[in-house]
């Protein structure tokens, strides 16, 4: 109602417009414009008229477009007027009142390539309907088993189409009714005038649009359009094809048009993406020189030119707007249903006078002609009118297979990708199961197909009318396979209900099938290659590859065939007769007779090893299934009706896939070795999951066909016949060639193989009388029979139906049991064991190599079980009644015959015509013999039973030469010892033999008396008697089995224990001392020494000899100072692991960094890590100058870097880049009453003023001297002359450590290493920074492991890897040596710096503040550098033990100090710390020294914080201090830590540390004890400048404890990832191309990987976002989560990078790179906990190493580009 009301304001005001009677042409607003084109009778004319005005104009500037401009007038020129038109009103207003109300039905989200949609595997009817991201989210889908998978672009949504859903077709949003949509917005239809005015405007829209989208001309315009006077403006247009890269058009256009690069870029750019663009401006005959100039450039870079038009400026303009036209009536289509099917009908219409198809159809005919861009709106516009409106959609679907076969050919000679062909448009129409119906009833679809077919495929034709595809081209049979595929869209659901004329139309679509399959029934033939070898292997993928098309179509063709019976016979006789007419030639050969044992056979003559072959048999396939179908309908009765006796013809039935049979038997006989690869392949994929269904099982079912049909005797004589062995059967062979026997002996195990298939195999509903699960159960059984397997495996040997399922999920935990996954390798399933009973070996699935692992399996686990190793067939299902004569094979003369002969010669000492195998199968056909023979007299009275194995098989041969009986022979094969072996099968058969027997005489007796039948029982009842003893014993032996094996798994676990830690160990393991020093440690012996490290009371340090061997030359030697150097492999690396501050940038540049000071964020640490593995340091440099030689000359691969020093562990291939010299500690022992005496001399109050006044004599003398002032002032009123310069020295000195030469040089190769990586800079031996840098990595290592232990859990010592530990301890005792080979004034100089942090006395004028620094870096400093300060110009000095003791203790007193006020001023006042005694003595303590600190920092922290919490913050805060400083102090000095540090973690800790590092556990108390010395420090302290700012800044202060750093959280389920995914945007390019969204597991950052769009440059290269982002992320090392391909990577550097398991796995336990299964993924969090440790461990540059190592050769990414 409120429409047309004001719509008749709109019909007054263009009323009033109307009066003024203007040219339209100066008309104004939109809304005059629509009503002058509403007056207007021939709206269309009014129309043309007016874009012919504007288009050209707003489209001028082609060539550099303003495009907002561009945009905003044909918004207001063209389209809102055309919006006033059609609705009559502000179309603001009036698309705001229609946007809920034509709410979809369907969702119909267009897909782009690289989105990720949803299936459903338990509710949609086929793989192809799939779900948006969104839709599936708010589907009930999310909790079924659905499946994840990757677009390749083109498809749509299928949300709301109730036809592609069992159950849940909508999700919440397109629900009818659903939220957004209100009821009454739902029937607010159009009013009639909008509909009448959309009825006179889109006809005109759409018609616009097709015609220019179709306009040929190039130069004019059509007539209407031609208002304007023509000018000289053209252009040469360039477009896109598939034949030429990227660097070829660049190639050419810089060429022809003289350009930069980088416009010919942009071009180009835009060429691959939009399909076509104006490269050039001028006048025609410019550009068409510009065209010839391309065109010819192009070819000569490759064979085709390019595809350049000249296209006047006029077209390309109405061209463009078209589209954009396009765009407008999807936008406007989106708003109502009406519009839509106005759209739909103006698209059908066909012109009354004209030859011409309708418009759409005209669209489609044109596709191929098109470029990319236009085809992918126009595509848009029909998913958005036509597959949004049912009924049209048939219309549509009416109209395209109309111009089907037109569309398929013009496809397949296009060039583009088929996503952008509307050819792909066939699987959104022919997958619905009512239009599929449609199109077959009305139009015969599946004729039209495969009609398509037979014309596209001639040129594969040979001259005998059958395809070869010698010489194919891979492309183009690519498209073809596009045809197949639609019969499968056609054919995926099966029609409930059958009309007649569907019945009709269907055969004659089956009809027209089975001529393309006898175009390859016989194709490709080839015959054996005697003599010589074959030249060229032929092609032979092409065909095999139809072949896998055509697998599941032929069993839904054959499916629907037997939806009924009438049909089903219909379509027998059809495909009958198209064998038959095939077979002519071998009907019309000449013949010959077989003869054996009384038995002749006539046949054709033909030989396999001689004659043509084809392995190409569908029709005689199908013809197979067929008849297992009718067995199945129970309908072979009637097949006569349809094909009579006579002409039915078995033997030519059998005849070719027998041969097919043979080929296989004559190829593994190595009698077609010269035929080459190709037939191997053939044979391969004949047999294999992929194809056996449709060729090799369907040929074991034909063979079982001619078997039930034919004279079992004649049977067999033909297969002897064909298997060319009738003759080594009539034992006229005598050779001694030996080749010639092993080929009969193949020959004749492949044929009894084949026999016991045809035979035992009775797995096919039809064929025996079972259920398709069993059939899956059965296959599942026999390949767990081999092993244990994943999922994924079990399900890639299954065969897979038209919906890609195996039903695997249905059947396997009624066979199976799965095993979930540890921290690494995937879930497993294990066959039950009561499953174990079905296991076959000669199972015709099993290749040979799981033929004979299964079998080796299965014996090994009898014999654990203490069973006999017989494996006898189980008993087989019964065949169906059509198949039931198939046993007669078994008791035929022929048969009996075979098997008689066979055990004949394996008793004959002369004969070698016969192998064990060979004897294996004959077992086996007997034990089927009687088994079929026992389960029929069980299931009928004897008398009725015509089987008669038994008896054959018993009964005496004739002639004197088969004078013993099968059983006779069966006890002689028993007593030959090399059959041992075979014994309990023999055995089995014999007990089996009596079975029988008794059963025979057990129904004699029944008949004659009945008191016979008591023994039996008694007999049954001594057999259960001894059934049952027998199970005692093998529970007995089961349960010792167990207890075994317990133990066994536990050894095994020991085993794999020690084998881990030997890894580790090898060091140990060699010199077999190391171990003993930490065993040592803990005897009770040492245990009486003091275990404090710092002080008067300190332990004694405890060294051990250590004698290490080499793992180079292995000589042993002990470690010594005076010896040569031994060193360990060690790595240097940046880190950012215990950051504070994640991708803080790397502000400095290598040159100006001063490393002496760490912030406390430490964002940056230098970590050095060691494998632990020992060398000389001799043999390690002549191992390096090997590696280095050996690289020179190789190939250059980007495993290492030599050039910095890069190689790999010679024993555990981890990646080291330098070697870490083992320098022994030096013993120092102090006696404490001497300290303790010394302790009244050595105050704190008197050890500052002697350190200061020895730094301040130093500091005079260099005045004085030669060298510059060392920047080191004093304060005034410290200088006491009662501590001079020499004072220090009083309280002990000792001479210097001598290195030897050979340690020293180690030394400084290494601290330069350190350098070098750890600033990024070029080594230089001489640089200042050298001993800080090794003071850093020292604090830093040890903080790294610090915080590992601590995230872990586990206590301090006793719970390091040994590599850890010895890495550590060769560490800190190069620190020591690495200070004797720096000037000592370099030392000091550093070291002045660092104490004056803690004594403010000293001024310095970089001193950092407090709150900047991290003080166990100053601490480390200090301590390595205090010995400096003894150091003289003529002596060598250094403090001696019980001067060290107390410069520790002083040092490490003060900093302590120092870091406590530095917790107490960033303490974080809000932590929910559980409260402990308010009333403690700490909390007091606390209380009162935070009240004095108050006083010096003005307030800056509140004094109201209760001391209780004070007191914990301080102790969570220093704890991970003082066990770095325990660490440190330990590798140091030697002093063995309390026993409670090698076990506890947590509780006790703390105390027990305070006593290692000589601390009150009341830590305050260090204040009081030092009060009037400390008192001015920590004034000093406070009223730092610097410091107060800091505080100021409160929020980027670091507080303590610092947290630990661990990988980003994952969500749980993968899509929710993917969903993120699906939301990025990359944030340098505005188009929708696909993206490779890479998440930062580090920080979260969601990068856009491996695209030129965010490409960084660094130091010159290029460098990708990814990597980019590693370089301050993780200081070049980061691990990355690819999102689309749930891959993990780690990456190194520029140039390395590994793959590494992502931590998501599916409800298998198996991860799914690349999502490739698509099953649901949940996040393991122990594998995400896993790879957390990989980089706190700093293992990752280790991991890249290896995995590189390993994969040498498949190492081809470009990592630089991630
Ligand atoms: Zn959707
Ligand atoms: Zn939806
Ligand atoms: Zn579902
Ligand atoms: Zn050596
Ligand atoms: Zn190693
Ligand atoms: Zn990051
Ligand atoms: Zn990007």
């Amino acid at each position: 109602m409120q429409a047309s009301v004001s719509r008749k304001m709109a019909d007054e005001e263009a009323g009033a417009t109307e009066r003024m009677e203007v040219s339209p042409d100066l008309l104004q607003t939109p809304q005059q414009l629509a009503s002058w084109w509403d007056q207007q009778v021939d709206f269309d004319t009014a129309f043309l008229h007016h874009l012919a005005q504007l288009v050209p104009e707003i489209y001028l500037a082609e060539m550099d477009p303003d495009l907002e401009k561009q945009e905003e007038s044909i918004q207001t020129s063209i389209f809102t007027p055309l919006e006033w038109y059609l609705f009559g009103e502000d179309p603001d207003i009036c698309l705001e009142k229609l946007k809920h109300s034509g709410a979809f039905q369907l969702c119909g989200k267009v897909f782009k390539s690289g989105e990720t949609t949803y299936s459903c595997r338990d509710c949609a009817i086929d793989p192809t309907c799939v779900l948006c991201m969104d839709c599936f989210q708010n589907s009930v889908h999310k909790n079924h088993r659905y499946k994840m998978h990757t677009s390749s672009g083109g498809g749509f949504c299928d949300c709301g189409d109730t036809e592609a859903w069992k159950t849940g077709p909508f999700c919440v949003s397109h629900e009818p009714g659903a939220a957004g949509t209100t009821k009454e917005n739902l029937r607010c239809p159009l009013n009639e005038e909008v509909i009448a005015q959309a009825r006179k405007l889109f006809p005109s829209v759409i018609k616009y649009i097709v015609e220019m989208t179709i306009w040929e001309e190039e130069k004019e315009l059509p007539s209407e359009l031609q208002i304007r006077e023509k000018n000289e403006r053209y252009y040469c247009v360039l477009f896109n094809d598939e034949h030429h890269s990227y660097d070829h058009v660049i190639y050419s256009l810089q060429r022809a048009l003289d350009c930069e690069l980088a416009e010919a870029q942009l071009h180009t750019t835009a060429i691959d993406k939009e399909g076509r663009r104006a490269v050039k401006a001028g006048t025609f005959a410019a550009c068409h020189e510009a065209k010839e100039d391309i065109k010819s450039h192009s070819e000569n870079v490759s064979q085709h030119p390019l595809h350049v038009e000249v296209l006047h400026s006029e077209v390309m303009a109405h061209q463009k707007f078209a589209l954009r036209l396009g765009s407008w009536m999807n936008k406007i289509m989106s708003y109502s249903s009406d519009f839509r099917q106005i759209f739909c009908q103006a698209c059908l219409r066909e012109e009354p006078s004209s030859e011409n198809p309708c418009l759409i159809s005209r669209l489609m005919l044109w596709d191929a002609k098109l470029y990319k861009g236009a085809r992918k709106i126009l595509h848009e516009l029909i998913f958005s009118s036509f597959f949004m409106e049912m009924e049209y959609k048939k219309f549509f679907a009416m109209e395209f297979v109309k111009y089907y076969k037109q569309l398929q050919k013009e496809y397949i000679s296009d060039d583009h990708d088929r996503s952008i062909s509307v050819t792909a448009l066939s699987v959104q129409m022919f997958t619905v199961p009512t239009l599929a119906r449609h199109l077959i009833e009305e139009q015969n679809v599946i004729s039209v197909i495969t009609e398509t077919l037979l014309e596209v495929l001639p040129e594969y034709l040979d001259r005998n009318n059958k395809f070869n595809f010698q010489g194919y081209s891979q492309d183009k049979l690519g498209r073809v396979y596009a045809v197949i595929c639609d019969l499968k869209y056609i054919l995926i659901s099966k029609p409930t209900v059958w009309t007649e004329r569907l019945r009709m139309q269907f055969l004659k679509g089956f009809q027209s099938f089975l001529k393309i399959l006898t175009c390859m029934q016989g194709m490709e033939e080839i015959r054996r290659q005697v003599g010589q070898h074959i030249e060229v292997d032929p092609d032979w993928e092409a065909a095999i590859a139809i072949q896998m098309q055509l697998k599941n179509i032929l069993l839904m063709f054959q499916e629907w065939c037997a939806c009924d019976e009438e049909l089903l016979l219909v379509a027998y006789k059809e495909c009958h007769k198209a064998v038959m007419r095939c077979s002519t030639s071998f009907m019309s050969s000449s013949k010959t007779v077989v003869q054996l044992c009384g038995h002749t056979l006539e046949t054709k003559s033909y030989r396999v090893s001689e004659d043509l072959i084809s392995i190409h048999l569908p029709l005689s396939r199908t013809l197979a299934g067929l008849h297992v179908h009718l067995s199945r309908l129970g309908a072979v009765a009637r097949l006569h009706e349809f094909v009579p006796f006579e002409d039915f013809q078995v033997e030519v039935l059998v005849e070719y896939p027998l041969r097919c049979l043979v080929l296989v038997a004559q190829v593994v006989a190595e009698m077609w070795r010269r035929n080459g690869l190709s037939l191997i392949s053939q044979v391969y994929y004949y047999q294999d999951v992929k194809c056996r269904e449709e060729m090799y099982d369907k040929d074991i079912i034909m063979l079982q066909i001619g078997a039930s049909l034919m004279d079992p005797n004649k049977f067999l004589l033909l297969v002897l016949q064909r298997y060319e062995l009738a003759h080594a059967f009539n034992k006229t062979i005598s050779t001694k060639d030996q080749d010639l026997i092993t080929q009969y002996n193949t020959l004749i195990e492949e044929m009894l193989q084949v026999l016991i298939y045809i035979v035992g195999e009775r797995y096919v509903p039809g064929v025996g009388n079972v259920t398709k699960e069993e059939v899956t159960m059965r296959e599942i059984i026999h390949l767990l029979c081999i092993g244990p397997m994943p999922h994924s495996a079990i399900a890639k040997y299954l065969p897979e139906n038209e919906n890609n399922e195996t039903g695997l999920e249905n059947v396997i935990n009624k066979v199976a049991t799965f095993k979930k996954p540890g921290v690494s390798g995937h879930g497993v399933y294990e066959l039950k064991d009561e499953s174990l009973k079905d296991f076959n070996m000669y199972f015709y699935h099993y290749s040979k190599s799981q033929h004979s692992k299964a079998e080796h399996i299965q014996k090994k686990k009898r014999k654990q079980e203490n069973k006999d190793e017989a494996l006898p067939p189980p008993p087989p299902p019964e065949f169906c009644p059509a198949f039931s004569k198939v046993v007669n094979l078994l008791d035929c003369d022929i048969m009996m015959y075979i098997l008689r002969t066979i055990f004949e010669r394996a008793l004959d000492k002369d004969s070698n015509l016969w192998t064990e195998r060979m004897l294996q199968m004959a077992f086996h056909i007997l034990a089927l013999g009687l088994l079929e023979e026992k389960q029929q007299l069980q299931k009928a009275p004897e008398e009725e039973v015509t089987f008669d194995f038994y008896h054959k098989a018993s009964r005496l041969g004739s002639s004197a030469m088969n004078a013993q009986n099968i059983q006779m022979l069966l006890e002689k094969l028993k007593g030959i010892p090399q059959l041992e072996g075979q014994k309990d099968m023999i055995t089995w058969i014999l007990q089996m033999f009596d079975t029988v027997k008794r059963l025979r005489e057990k129904s004699c007796l029944i008949v004659a008396a009945s008191s016979g039948s008591e023994s039996i029982k008694n007999d049954e009842i001594i057999h259960d008697k001894e059934k049952a003893e027998r199970k005692r014993k093998a529970e007995a032996a089961r349960l010792h089995r167990q207890k075994i094996m317990a133990q066994m798994s536990a050894l095994q676990k020991n085993f794999i224990e020690t084998h881990k830690l030997m890894y580790d160990n090898s060091v140990s393991e060699m010199s077999g001392k190391e171990d003993s020093i930490m065993e040592e440690e803990s005897t009770p012996a040492v245990s009486d020494y003091s275990r404090i490290a710092l002080g008067p009371k300190r332990g004694p340090s405890v060294t051990e000899k250590e004698v290490l061997t080499c793992i180079l030359c292995q000589e042993e030697q002990e470690v010594k100072i005076e010896n040569n150097a031994m060193v360990l492999s060690a790595c240097v690396q940046k880190s950012t692991a215990l950051t504070q501050h994640r991708g803080k940038p790397i502000e400095f540049s290598g040159e100006s960094l001063d490393p002496l000071f760490m912030d406390p964020d430490l964002a940056y640490g230098t970590y050095t890590g060691s494998c632990g593995h020992v060398m000389h340091a001799v043999c390690w440099q002549k191992y390096f100058e090997a590696v280095q030689l050996s690289f020179q000359q190789r190939i250059h691969v980007d495993l290492f870097d030599l050039e910095s020093g890069e190689y790999l562990c010679p024993l555990c291939k981890s990646l080291c880049n330098t070697v870490i010299p083992i320098i022994p500690l030096q013993p120092q022992t102090i006696n404490s009453e001497n300290a303790e005496a010394l302790a009244q001399l050595l105050t704190l109050a008197r050890w500052i003023p002697t350190v200061l006044a020895r730094i301040s004599g130093y500091n005079i003398k260099h005045a004085k001297g030669e060298n510059p002032a060392i920047p080191v002032l004093f304060d005034q009123g410290m200088g006491d002359s009662t501590f001079e310069f020499h004072s220090i020295l009083s309280y002990g000195v000792e001479s210097s450590i001598k290195y030897s030469n050979s340690i020293k040089e180690m030394v400084i190769l290494f601290a330069t290493t350190i350098y070098r990586i750890g600033l990024k800079v070029p080594p230089d031996e001489m640089d200042p920074r050298i001993p800080t840098m090794t003071w850093s990595t020292c604090a830093f290592t040890i903080q790294a492991i610090e915080n590992l232990l601590g995230d872990e859990g586990k206590p301090l010592f006793g719970a390091l890897q040994n590599r850890q530990h010895n890495g550590l301890k060769a560490l800190m005792q190069f620190a020591i040596a690495q200070r004797s080979t720096c000037p000592q004034v370099l030392i000091q100089k550093h070291l002045i710096r660092l104490l004056s942090v803690v004594l403010p006395n000293l001024k310095s004028e970089d001193t950092p503040c407090l709150l900047s620094i991290d003080l166990f870096h100053v601490l480390v400093g200090a301590v390595l550098a205090f010995p400096s300060l003894y150091w003289d110009d003529t002596v060598d000095l250094q403090p001696s033990s019980v001067s060290s003791s107390y410069n520790h203790l002083y040092l490490f007193h003060l900093i302590t100090m120092a870091h406590m006020l530095q917790i107490l001023l960033t303490i974080d006042t809000g932590l929910p710390l559980v409260q402990v005694q308010e009333d403690s003595e700490e909390a007091r303590s606390a209380s009162s020294f935070l009240a004095e600190v108050s006083q010096y920092i003005s307030g800056c922290i509140g004094c109201d914080i209760p001391g209780w919490y004070l007191w914990v913050s301080l102790k969570n805060g220093i704890t991970p201090y003082l066990r770095c400083a325990a660490l440190f102090f330990h590798y140091l000095l030697g002093v063995t830590p309390p026993e409670d540090l090698f076990t506890n973690s947590a509780e006790g800790e703390y105390s027990v540390l305070c006593s290692y590092l000589s601390l009150p556990t009341n830590l305050f108390l260090l204040f009081q004890e030092y009060w009037h010395t400390v008192k001015p420090l920590l004034q000093r302290w406070c009223a730092d400048p610097a410091l107060l700012n800091c505080l100021k800044q409160n929020s980027a202060v670091v507080r303590y404890p610092r947290k630990r750093n661990r990988l980003i959280e994952l969500p749980d389920d993968y899509s929710c990832l993917l969903n993120q995914a699906s939301h990025f945007r990359c944030p340098r390019s505005t188009d929708d191309e696909r993206k490779n969204p890479v998440l930062c597991l580090f920080c979260g950052a969601i990068l856009c990987s491996q695209n030129i769009c965010c490409q960084e440059t660094v130091n010159g290269e290029e460098v990708g976002a990814c990597i980019f982002h590693a370089l301050h992320c993780g200081a070049g090392v980061c691990i990355f989560l690819k999102i689309r391909e749930c891959r993990v990577v780690l990456v190194e550097g520029k140039a390395r990078g590994c793959a590494y398991p992502a931590p998501y796995l599916d409800e298998y336990g198996e991860t799914d790179p690349g999502l490739k299964r698509g099953n649901p993924l949940r996040l393991s969090h122990e594998r995400y906990r896993k790879l957390h440790l990989v980089w706190q461990q700093h293992c990752i540059i280790e991991e890249i190493a290896r995995s590189q190592e390993t994969n040498q050769m498949l190492f081809g990414f470009n990592w630089q580009s991630l």
